[in-house]
């Protein structure tokens, strides 16, 4: 097939898809939309894996999500064996979610950042990209602050270290600090109905954004409140294309271009 999307983050293996996985990976191909699958805990990060086996243009990442940290063991050696695969092309989601903590605010940051760094060693170890999850607490950016700190100081130690910041949240300040460290950001449907992102997606260089969808979660405004799949990273591109008053074909053909640079995706 001749790819012409990257969707660099859904949850393809989640139960919402369960009626029409089979057929959405077929439109997927048809319309020429690849995908990395990504796994929030062990067994979706292993559900991941296993839906790229019968389809070239899936690929997986594994990790486990900041949510779950404190909740779930973390197996390093398990997820070792899955980053080894060819096909598991990143590692993560992991990262900082302060949005919903609650109880001793101060332990769980903790607890959440212990975590990171494992799958920050994980990442340098198998040298693949980490998919990263960020969520400050309401009206700030506590969480983004405290993430590049993280990564400068592991970049200091792993020059190699890099990867997407995934469904991007925070400000121009943000970004410009976390593409000096080689991550991308990546943003989702979001911007086809709320403004917050506009000033964030015209300011940062084309060569450091991704397509993603975070499907089944937030569909694109002409299916708003739906469960969302990865066609919509096309709804995404156009959209990006728009807001930075952008020719959609340079815009689609640098995104495509800029998630097999990130994931060292054939083609
Ligand atoms: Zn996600």
């Amino acid at each position: 097939m001749t790819v012409r999307y990257i969707d660099a983050h859904s949850h393809l293996q989640f139960e919402q898809f369960a009626e029409d996985r089979g057929a959405l990976i077929e439109q997927m191909r048809v319309q020429g939309i690849a995908g990395v699958v990504v796994g929030v805990d062990l067994i979706t990060s292993r559900g991941a894996f296993a839906l790229t086996e019968d389809a070239e243009h899936l690929y997986a990442s594994v990790g486990l999500h900041p949510n779950h940290a404190g909740l779930e063991y973390f197996d390093e050696a398990a997820y070792r064996a899955l980053a080894a695969h060819p096909k598991v092309v990143a590692i993560g989601e992991c990262g900082l979610d302060f949005f919903r903590l609650d109880g001793d605010k101060l332990e769980q940051k903790q607890v959440q950042k212990e975590l990171l760094q494992k799958h920050i060693e994980l990442a340098v170890g198998a040298n693949k990209p980490l998919i990263i999850h960020c969520r400050p607490t309401k009206g700030t950016t506590d969480a983004y602050q405290d993430l590049i700190e993280i990564l400068k100081e592991a970049k200091a130690t792993h020059p190699t270290l890099r990867g997407d910041i995934h469904f991007f949240v925070g400000g121009v300040e943000e970004s410009k600090a976390l593409i000096a460290l080689n991550f991308t950001v990546s943003f989702t449907a979001v911007i086809t109905f709320a403004r917050d992102y506009d000033d964030v997606i015209r300011s940062v260089p084309l060569k450091y954004i991704l397509s993603e969808t975070d499907a089944p979660y937030l569909a694109p405004l002409t299916r708003r409140g739906e469960r969302n799949d990865p066609i919509a990273v096309i709804d995404v591109v156009e959209k990006i294309a728009e807001i930075r008053g952008e020719n959609t074909e340079t815009v689609r053909t640098a995104l495509l271009e800029n998630a097999r640079r990130v994931f060292a995706l054939p083609g």
